[in-house]
């Protein structure tokens, strides 16, 4: 049987080490804060925020949340934002996603300030990742590289398969593990043979938003899988893209859904904000 990847035991040993790196920092008057902008009432969009707003509160980084009406027009949006990027207090700007249909989510994200950046996702940060020099990466995938250094393996010289090509998690994991030395496959919805292409997978990364889709004798015997997928059945359960229970008769280590790479997003967000705090107190630019 594998290995379960307990992502929230590791999320707390980093958010406890990033307390006292915000106790240290008030300590020498740099209080870190994070600004989180919700448009609209999407409810799944409020428990993120929520549940983000009070893991600044764990670690004693200052929130600031700023809901806004669905209906904002752009340019009352990009202003709010042209506020926070100019506030002293706030170190890191997160947008949530998605936006409602008439704002224009690129035009919105390369608005944040890049030092602001905490998601990652403003286009000078994406081709920072792209080039190895990176500044902020996106929370989910360097949360799934915690997640995998913790297990112990060398990723090096790996088949990595990555499942999904979104902006937000397949596009920067699988720059991110071709960093490290993998061989790197990237499917999407268009994938021919995926069952082939994961059966010869060391490492798979699923980011589908598909329930079980994956299904669990694809997974090559010791294979490491990270489910990032976030389904809710009908009944009620979250579960993630791969056959949980048969793939771990399978893989070396896997994560569970929930408790695996959700945790480690938050933490990692919590993570880039100190950083950006600590930046910006030494006048550093991008
Ligand atoms: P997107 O919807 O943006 O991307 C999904 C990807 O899956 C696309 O690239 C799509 O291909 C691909 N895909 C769809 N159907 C298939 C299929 N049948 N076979 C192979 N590939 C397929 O999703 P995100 O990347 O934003 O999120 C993915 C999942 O991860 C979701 O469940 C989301 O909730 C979860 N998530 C979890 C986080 C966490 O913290 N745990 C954080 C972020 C996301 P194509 O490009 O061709 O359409």
């Amino acid at each position: 049987m594998a290995n379960i990847i307990d992502g929230k035991t590791l999320a707390k040993k980093f958010k406890d080490r990033l307390k006292d790196e915000v106790t240290f920092l008030k300590g020498h008057g740099i209080k870190p804060g994070l600004a989180v902008v919700l448009v609209g009432d999407n409810p799944a969009s409020q428990v993120y925020v929520k549940a983000k707003g009070k893991a600044c509160e764990e670690i004693g980084v200052n929130s600031f949340q700023h809901t806004l009406h669905k209906e904002i027009a752009q340019e009352e949006l990009l202003w709010q934002i042209s506020e926070l990027n100019n506030d002293s207090n706030v170190h890191g700007i997160l947008v949530q996603l998605p936006l409602p249909d008439h704002l224009n989510e690129e035009v919105i994200l390369e608005a944040i300030s890049p030092e602001k950046d905490i998601d990652g996702f403003h286009p000078l940060n994406i081709g920072r990742l792209v080039i190895n020099q990176p500044l902020f990466q996106p929370c989910t995938p360097l949360g799934i590289m915690k997640l995998l250094e913790d297990t112990g393996i060398d990723i090096s010289g790996k088949e990595a398969v990555v499942v999904g090509r979104s902006n937000i998690v397949g596009k920067p994991i699988a720059l991110m593990l071709l960093h490290k030395n993998a061989t790197v496959t990237i499917c999407h919805s268009r994938t021919q043979n995926l069952e082939e292409k994961i059966g010869k997978a060391d490492i798979v990364i699923a980011a589908i938003g598909k329930p079980a889709i994956i299904k669990g004798n694809w997974i090559k015997q010791g294979a490491i899988v990270i489910d990032v997928g976030i389904n809710r059945l009908d009944n009620g359960k979250l579960v993630g893209d791969v056959e949980f229970e048969e793939a771990s008769k399978r893989a070396s280590f896997i994560t569970p859904v929930p408790g695996g790479v959700g945790p480690m997003t938050i933490a990692m967000l919590l993570h880039n904000t100190v950083e950006a705090a600590k930046r910006q107190s030494k006048g550093l630019k991008v």
